[in-house]
């Protein structure tokens, strides 16, 4: 069977354009740092992002774990959102393998920090604190609904981190999502972070990869730290041709996975039986069951699956949908179908 697969957007495959330049890239040892296609491909994500370079790395987790220990001594605090993926989903590595303490402060509904709670999580000098050093800001923010920060407040952050003698890391696994929200360059909105993490292998349908970006010098600790953690990969470049793909093409058609999330919304607004959160800002829709629903979220992600339909809960009675390069029309269609004959008799 087909499926139309919403769990998330790192489930894209490769396209076939893709699959054809990665058959065709040409190579060398990128540890030698002799690998055309990933040398271009750094120079192009440095460029589009505005930053002096950037490093390949295999995994987001592991760009925004090299931005924190380039960042950070042993030691050093970090404050980050209590729903930031760095703080609830990637395995504690700042403290388990960094010696850096996480300092979580609220994330608002719309996924911001409040200003005067990141200055008052700040340490101040005493015998008896941890010595601040960084501040993370992940945008689009996935849990609190894929919602977009401005670049007024990455600013306004950006200015605080600067008054303090802080750093500010943004991670940006969907910048590319957040840009193509606002509708400005990716460029302009990371322009206040000193380092920025995006995924090539979610909505930029890239089968592997991330980029960090930063400065010569912070890039040249991170590729040294990389090898320290196993990422220096050789003919990597196999790979690097796919994310240039993602860069030229696929970030410049995100707005069709947006309006199908909204169209994606506003059918399952219909639906009885199920609560909707705002409005999609990016490519994401969440949503509740109301208590009326007796199917619990496994049986639901079960007979979703018999309908053709891959869906996966976000809590106990919680779900996320997620557009992507791979979900037309016809499989926003035939979701909202499948939705509405399983939510026919709520009850079950
Ligand atoms: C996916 C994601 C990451 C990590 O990327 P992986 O490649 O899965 O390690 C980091 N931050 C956010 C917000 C993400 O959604």
């Amino acid at each position: 069977m087909e499926y139309v697969d919403l769990r998330s957007d790192t489930v894209t495959k490769p396209t076939p354009e893709m699959r054809e330049a990665m058959a065709e890239a040409e190579v060398g040892d990128d540890v030698y740092m002799d690998d055309p296609t990933v040398n271009k491909l750094q120079k192009k994500a440095a460029e589009m992002l505005g930053k002096e370079d950037s490093l390949f790395v295999p995994s987001g987790t592991m760009g925004n774990l090299l931005a924190l220990l380039v960042h950070c001594q042993r030691g050093h605090e970090v404050i980050v959102g209590d729903k930031s993926h760095i703080y609830i989903n990637e395995a504690g590595g700042m403290s388990a393998l960094g010696g850096i303490h996480p300092r979580p402060i609220l994330n608002q509904i719309d996924g911001t920090l409040l200003l005067d709670d990141i200055r008052a999580a700040i340490q101040t000098e005493d015998v008896h604190h941890t010595i601040t050093r960084l501040i993370c800001l992940e945008n689009t923010q996935n849990t609190c609904g894929g919602v977009v920060l401005s670049v007024e407040y990455t600013r306004a952050v950006g200015k605080i981190a600067r008054e303090n003698n802080l750093s500010l890391h943004l991670d940006g696994a969907r910048i590319f999502n957040a840009a193509t929200a606002l509708n400005i360059s990716v460029k302009d909105l990371v322009e206040p972070a000193d380092s920025v993490m995006f995924c090539l292998s979610k909505g930029l349908a890239s089968p592997v990869g991330s980029m960090l970006v930063g400065t010569n010098k912070f890039i040249n600790r991170a590729r040294h730290l990389r090898k320290m953690l196993g990422g220096g990969m050789r003919q990597v470049g196999v790979l690097a041709a796919a994310g240039l793909i993602s860069l030229e093409k696929m970030s410049a058609r995100l707005e069709q996975d947006h309006a199908r999330a909204k169209n994606l919304f506003e059918g399952l607004k219909q639906i009885q039986g199920l609560k909707l959160d705002a409005s999609p800002s990016s490519n994401m829709v969440y949503f509740d069951l109301l208590d009326e629903v007796k199917l619990s979220v496994d049986q639901i992600v079960e007979v979703m699956k018999k309908r053709g339909i891959l869906v996966d809960w976000a809590g106990p009675s919680r779900f996320r949908l997620v557009t992507h390069y791979w979900v037309d029309d016809a499989g926003v269609e035939k979701t909202l179908h499948a939705f509405g004959e399983v939510f026919k008799n709520p009850q079950g």
